[in-house]
């Protein structure tokens, strides 16, 4: 490849990453102003979930995320950190080669609802490329993130709400469903 290509490949990044930054800046703006509309659909999802809703959402889930890279965001390792299961705790541990309890000390703590969560957010194990240094054994949460794709979509609409607002590619496909579902 020549340099000229290799610049050309560098400028697009850069315009990826800093279209991604204003994206994130905006997204809370964007939740918040969309809150009440949002409500109001999730409410008859729950009541009238379509038929083939766990189709629809595989479908929204995908064509979202073959357009938006994580690697240039990462928000959700930013801003709020997964649930640690016991499984995830022991798996992680092990690869690490430490006792469950010392990557405990090390890394988690309890949170208000009696479940193990990171000590700090941005998570320790992100790096400055947004790469997760733990990727091939991180945690089922952060596997699942944003959960678009999970069957009966309408039972997390709660979760669903809030996550709209850290996450840009749940915001567009919540968007996505509004202009399919109850047309
Ligand atoms: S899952 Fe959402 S918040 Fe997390 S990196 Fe991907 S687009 Fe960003
Ligand atoms: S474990 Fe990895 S995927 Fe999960 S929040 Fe940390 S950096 Fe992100």
């Amino acid at each position: 490849m020549t340099l000229i290509a290799d610049l050309g490949l560098i400028g697009i990044s850069f315009l990826c990453l800093f279209h991604m930054e204003s994206e994130l800046e905006q997204l809370p703006q964007k939740a918040r102003e969309k809150h009440a509309e949002n409500k109001k659909f999730f409410a008859k999802l729950k009541k009238r979930p379509p038929k083939d809703l766990d189709y629809t959402m595989q479908e929204l889930h995908l064509a979202e995320f073959e357009r938006t890279d994580c690697l240039s965001c990462a928000n959700c390792c930013k801003t709020t950190g997964p649930l640690f299961t016991n499984a995830d705790i022991e798996r992680i541990a092990k690869h690490f080669k430490m006792k469950p309890s010392e990557f405990i000390d090390r890394y988690l703590k309890v949170d208000e609802d009696n479940d193990y969560v990171l000590q700090q957010v941005p998570c320790t194990f992100l790096g400055t490329d947004n790469y997760c240094s733990i990727y091939e054994v991180r945690p089922k949460a952060c596997r699942e993130f944003p959960h678009t794709d999970r069957k009966k979509f309408q039972q997390i609409s709660s979760l669903t709400l809030k996550n709209v607002a850290i996450c840009p590619a749940a915001f567009n496909i919540v968007e996505e469903m509004k202009k399919r579902i109850f047309k």
